[in-house]
């Protein structure tokens, strides 16, 4: 005897309707679009999105850091599951990103409701404020998490010298209300963000998602080699104190770096540079530069801290130079949880759909999250590694699978005691 049991399906129409929807919120010049968090666009966004929610049958509010909650099945007292992601953008962004896993996220709660399937945790939606970094980034996910402090939501200002605080008051919202935000540990059982990846790997492999195993952890480092200028045309090559010539020797020492200390999963990247005083025929006296370093282990991520500051030391000593550094931040890897990894990776295997095991290189509001609560991440691919762009794009049934995978493992879940 065969049983067959109906689960409910999401519905792709719905959900590729509010993907174009959505998209259509902040459109700038050109084919972009930008939603800068806490703006007239942003603002749209977060209005459009609590009306949606409510038509899907959920509780819809803002908490105090204006992340928009949905919630179904509130008034349960066990600890909730939650979905997030985020809707603000970078400047020229595409339709996806984070906007995705809130629309995937927003799909599978409508779905749920409209199949009338009684939860027995409360289902929330997050869509998480200013993961893009007006503020230092992930200020709904920081302050979720309990992260946020009187003293950041006094001082902190954006590029343009515009002060949180401010913007605030402009909206008609009290900033110390984003202290509020915070959730106590235990509260959330479960954490799940879907994301496009933001790289080249499931593209590539013709894969439909991935299943994210841990979270990359970074440093930031700002170094500054300093010689002394001199003539380009009088100082005899062995006489120079030159700058460059230390910057140029530390990123030939990258590739010996990571081999010796990183793993695979280790990335090194210097993407700004400054010479000064910057002239043709002048012998650099400082060469100024942005060290990106990121691996998915804290004893890695020390290691190459490690690692970089001895070959610039030596450097240094070798071309009769000076270097100091500053650290501009530091993020922990996370490792996601290993049971919500195997309940994704049952889920997927039963609906045959393709995926590979991945880290995240990029940071993510789940990464904030992990700190109160189990994390996992369900990746769906970026066509040609895309990303942070109008042309970023993944394929209709790509989107179609991440949306029933999660749907999925939230019924799974829901088997759960
Ligand atoms: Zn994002």
């Amino acid at each position: 005897m065969t049983i067959t049991r109906t689960k409910p399906v999401v519905n792709f129409q719905r959900l590729k309707d509010n993907i174009i929807a959505l998209s259509s919120i902040g459109k700038t010049e050109g084919s972009g679009l930008y939603r800068m968090a806490f703006t007239e666009a942003d603002q749209e966004a977060r209005q459009w999105l609590l009306k949606k929610l409510k038509e899907a049958g959920a509780e819809a509010s803002l908490d105090g850091a204006l992340n928009v909650v949905g919630r179904l099945n509130a008034s349960s007292p066990s600890p909730s599951v939650v979905v997030g992601s985020h809707i603000d953008t970078v400047p020229n962004a595409g339709a996806l990103d984070g906007a995705l896993g809130v629309l995937i996220g927003l799909e599978c709660l409508h779905t749920i409701h409209e199949h009338n399937i009684k939860l027995n945790y409360p289902l929330e939606l997050v869509a998480f404020s200013d993961e893009e970094g007006r503020f230092g980034g992930m200020f709904g996910s920081r302050s979720f998490a309990g992260m946020m402090t009187p003293g950041y939501l006094e001082e902190a200002t954006d590029l343009d010298g515009i002060r949180l605080k401010d913007v605030f008051d402009s909206l008609g919202h009290d900033p110390y209300k984003a202290l509020d935000a915070a959730r106590p540990q235990q509260h959330v059982k479960y954490d799940l963000e879907v994301h496009v990846e933001q790289g080249p790997v499931l593209d590539e492999e013709h894969l439909s998602v991935g299943i994210v195993t841990d979270i990359t952890g970074l440093f930031k480092w700002q170094v500054t080699f300093i010689g002394s200028s001199n003539h380009a045309g009088t100082t005899p090559m062995h006489m120079r104190r030159d700058a460059f010539m230390g910057l140029a020797d530390f990123a030939h020492e990258i590739p010996r770096i990571i081999d010796e200390n990183g793993s695979e999963h280790s990335k090194m990247t210097i993407g700004k540079v400054q010479l000064l005083p910057g002239s043709p025929n002048t012998i650099p006296e400082q060469a100024r530069f942005s060290l990106d370093v990121r691996d998915t282990s804290k004893d890695i991520l020390l290691e190459l801290q490690d690692a970089s500051r001895k070959a610039l030391s030596a450097i240094a000593r070798r071309r009769k130079l000076k270097f100091e550094f500053e650290e501009l931040s530091l993020i922990e890897p996370v490792a996601c949880d290993q049971r919500l990894i195997s309940i994704l990776e049952d889920v997927t295997n039963e609906l045959n759909i393709s995926y590979r095991l991945m880290p995240s290189g990029a940071a993510h509001d789940a990464q904030m999250i992990a700190s109160i609560a189990p994390v996992s991440m369900l990746f769906v691919p970026s066509k040609g590694g895309v990303s942070h762009s109008p042309h970023e794009w993944t394929d209709w049934q790509d989107i179609e699978a991440g949306a029933t995978i999660l749907l999925n493992t939230l019924l799974k879940l829901n088997e759960q005691p």
